[in-house]
């Protein structure tokens, strides 16, 4: 009987034990579902849908190399599952976990689905080094705290990465259909506005492994000083390749492991910006609503310019000026140069600098009073690493209303972090042409008016 493995955030051939597992049996048949349906999935935003859209043309590649064929299936993943395998004749279903709260309830009822009806199913650890239930305090609880957190597991070795299976394993029988990509719509039309990120990127495995064998030869040496700036290319860019699984956590853990000793703290440094993505992700799993509440609750009460108190469709003049202020922050139009370029940066390539990112985020959350939610969202939109578990952890990091946030005094100002970590302006000048020209706005909002309200709306929070 043939085996399915089901991809879902693991988007690779090497290194993932699903596909092992039903290479082992000797028939393996891959399946991908789009569910844009099950109660509680995040849907997908824009700029995700693009990556989405050519990581599976990529992974139907590499797996029709091993003679694995994949069947591409759209709907409510419990009814999708069940019907493939049955369709099938399945004898086993294999799968590489997920964390979020819906992902896991709706593999937990397809699990015992097919226990019930006689197959065999399996899950495995993919996507983490660590499991978020087996990183506790000496008392229990999950780690609130990423230094304790880091330094609890920074110490421990991973298994090495598998290979990717021997060819031929894949089954040869017939199969019911696989959907035509092009039908489920995932690649922008009128306007299509991906050609910048197809200049940036070309989703699938073999990207992630050029990118990572390049950035532990020539960028992880000098990661630790580099990571900052935004105007040298410091950073390994590997997000939306570990955010879909083309690469895994185990692999680059072992890259950077394997020049630890000649290169210390730049691969240390690296190493930790790994467990921070670990550590968004066990926030996450301990909270899954992450996304939609301040870990703080006292941040409730805060009083956000947007969304107002009228709500989003009101005509007072004050929340007209909120959403004034977020179009002009989400079209790079600010007026204050590093934060325009981020924003433009991410709109054109999916992608934005970390050092921007916590910039922009913070003129946008702390200055112009703009709800995190609101940034998140934008962001879950436009990025192609934009993830379930950093995007909305990071958010309420700069926000101060996360579990171990920065603190809400420490305000990013623009100009003096633009003059530190672009001090040539080759960054702002590459994304800002018509900077020193009068199209250039003056700046949106007064930094230091704006700055004291924040702080002094934060002191009248309840604790
Ligand atoms: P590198 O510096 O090369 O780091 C290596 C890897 O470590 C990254 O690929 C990423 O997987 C992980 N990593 C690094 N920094 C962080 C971090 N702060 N939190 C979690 N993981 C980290 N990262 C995402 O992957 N998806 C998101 O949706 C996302 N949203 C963010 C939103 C805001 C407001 C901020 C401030 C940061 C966000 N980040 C997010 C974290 C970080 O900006 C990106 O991971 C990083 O810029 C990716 O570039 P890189 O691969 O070159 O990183």
């Amino acid at each position: 009987k043939p085996s399915i493995v089901w991809f879902r955030d693991d988007l690779r051939a090497a290194d993932n034990p699903a596909l092992r597992a039903a290479a082992d049996d000797g028939s393996a048949v891959a399946l991908y579902v789009l569910d844009e349906e099950s109660p509680g999935i995040r849907p997908l935003g824009g700029a995700s849908r693009w990556w989405l859209h050519h990581s599976l043309l990529a992974l139907r590649e590499d797996l029709a190399a091993l003679g694995v064929p994949l069947l591409l299936r759209r709907g409510p993943a419990t009814e999708v599952v069940r019907e493939t395998a049955t369709a099938v004749g399945t004898g086993s279903l294999y799968w590489n976990r997920r964390y979020g709260e819906p992902e896991r309830m709706l593999d937990a009822g397809i699990k015992t689905w097919a226990r019930e009806s006689g197959m065999h199913a399996e899950s495995f650890q993919a996507s983490l080094l660590h499991e978020p239930w087996a990183v506790t305090t000496k008392q229990g609880g999950p780690f609130k705290v990423f230094t304790p957190f880091w330094r609890t597991v920074s110490g421990l070795d991973f298994r090495e990465p598998l290979e990717a299976p021997e060819p031929g394993r894949g089954f040869s029988g017939r199969l019911p259909e696989s959907e035509d990509l092009d039908t489920w719509g995932m690649l922008p039309r009128n306007p299509d506005w991906s050609a910048g990120l197809a200049e940036s990127w070309q989703p699938g495995s073999a990207q992630a492994h050029e990118l990572l064998d390049d950035f532990v030869e020539n960028g992880l040496a000098d990661y630790s000083v580099n990571r900052d700036r935004p105007d040298v290319p410091g950073s390994s860019r590997l997000s939306p390749f570990l955010r879909w699984g083309q690469l895994s956590p185990f692999e680059v853990w072992h890259a950077q492991q394997c020049r630890r000793q000649e290169l210390g703290d730049g691969a240390a440094v690296f190493a930790s910006e790994l467990g921070w993505r670990e550590f968004c992700w066990h926030q996450y799993f301990h909270h899954p609503d992450l996304a939609t509440a301040n870990l703080r609750p006292g941040f409730d009460h805060y009083p956000w310019a947007w969304p107002g108190g009228q709500g989003a469709g009101s005509h007072e003049p004050a929340v007209q000026e909120a959403a004034n202020l977020l179009r002009a922050w989400q079209q790079g139009r600010t007026g204050f140069p590093i934060v325009d370029a981020g924003q433009r940066q991410l709109w054109h390539t999916g992608w934005m600098h970390n050092r921007v990112r916590m910039v922009s985020a913070s003129l946008l959350v702390k200055n112009l009073g703009i709800h995190w939610q609101v940034g998140e969202q934008w962001f879950w939109d436009t990025l192609v690493d934009a993830d379930p578990a950093s995007n909305p952890a990071n958010w309420q990091w700069v926000a101060g209303s996360g579990a171990d946030a920065s603190p809400f005094f420490r305000i990013f100002n623009p100009e003096t972090q633009a003059k530190k970590f672009d001090p040539n302006g080759s960054y702002v000048g590459q994304w800002i042409p018509e900077l020193s020209t009068a199209d250039y706005p003056e700046p949106v909002v007064d930094l230091k008016a704006s700055r004291r309200e924040a702080l002094d709306a934060y002191g009248n929070l309840p604790r």
